[in-house]
């Protein structure tokens, strides 16, 4: 059998699209030079920025405070990892815990913010009322937790906040966001678009990785994993996506970087005017496309459920 492509060394892992076979060691840094090289062709980072990394504590984000931490680590950047509670009993716990002593360990600061504290109200208590839901459980989470996350970051002093969004999420996404029929949200993912009304950045450093490969390098790194998956996840069509692409890959070795630049393509004759569709909220001031963000929208209505759901019924039911 042959030996690492790059060092001769002890085989490891073999890069089907390509061909390469490397080391454990060589892969690593395979790793940590595309991630570095991902960030330079976006210019998502630049020199002496402060970046908030978010971290929810499961692999991909553990990982990309590792190799943020330690690309930065002498360049004058500020590093601060922030995770979100969303006060999910017996979940958040422990990803947490993790995301905790990471940081510590890499010296990083950590800022933890909560929704209870952010929006008056834990995501069990948000979700605990029947009846219709405007969204589900999770898009409905992750309007919350994008604000919590903008909100730590600009805590931080940080002007960009780095996510662990991997190849495979960044394709999917497309994917469903055709199945949706949502062709003129596309260009909210164009890696370059900045929003000018905006003071914060949003980048994916792991944008041109595989996810099967962030998931090694997280295994090699000694990065814990999480046991418990959150309780309120109803992925629906993302898992059938996934599972076809993951598929589609294994009999067709590169697809997924095909599918990637094809997507960057179509994004890019969609890239949105941030000027145009952006006019503040009425209630918090940032920018929202009808005068309502819809974080303020989605608040309105749980605590109107919360409200009704504290006042006895007139009729004494119940
Ligand atoms: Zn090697
Ligand atoms: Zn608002």
């Amino acid at each position: 059998m042959a030996g690492c492509s790059v060092c001769g060394g002890k085989p490891f892992y073999t890069r089907r699209y390509s061909g390469e076979v490397l080391c454990a060691s060589c892969f690593d840094v395979s790793i940590v030079e595309k991630t570095r090289r991902t960030i330079s062709k976006y210019k998502m980072i630049g020199p002496q920025e402060n970046v908030a990394v978010a971290v929810s504590g499961g692999k991909d984000s553990l990982s990309l405070l590792k190799v943020l931490a330690g690309l930065y680590a002498s360049r004058g950047n500020g590093i601060v990892a922030v995770s979100v509670d969303e006060g999910v009993a017996g979940y958040r716990e422990e990803a947490l815990s993790h995301a905790r002593s990471l940081a510590s360990e890499l010296g990083v600061k950590h800022l933890v913010v909560s929704y209870k504290e952010m929006f008056g109200f834990s995501l069990d208590e948000a979700l605990d009322w029947e009846g219709e839901r405007e969204a589900s459980s999770c898009s409905f989470c992750g309007v919350f937790r994008r604000r919590a996350i903008d909100e730590a970051a600009q805590r931080a002093g940080a002007s960009v906040v780095a996510t662990a969004h991997n190849l495979d999420d960044f394709v999917q996404t497309f994917m469903m966001n055709l199945m949706h029929g949502d062709v003129t949200r596309l260009g909210w993912l164009d890696p370059s678009h900045t929003d000018a009304s905006f003071p914060l950045r949003r980048v994916k450093p792991f944008m041109e990785l595989y996810e099967e490969e962030v998931a090694l390098y997280a295994h090699q790194a000694g990065v814990s994993l999480q046991s418990v998956s959150c309780p309120y996840m109803h992925e629906g069509l993302r898992s059938e996506v996934r599972d076809y692409l993951n598929i589609m890959e294994a009999n067709h070795p590169g697809l997924k970087n095909v599918l990637l630049r094809s997507s960057l393509d179509v994004i890019s004759h969609y890239a949105v005017n941030s000027e145009k569709h952006s006019v503040p909220c009425a209630k918090c001031g940032r920018p929202s496309s009808s005068g309502l963000c819809s974080v303020c929208r989605m608040k309105a209505t749980v605590e109107e459920h919360v409200k009704s759901r504290a006042e006895p019924s007139a009729f004494g039911g119940g």
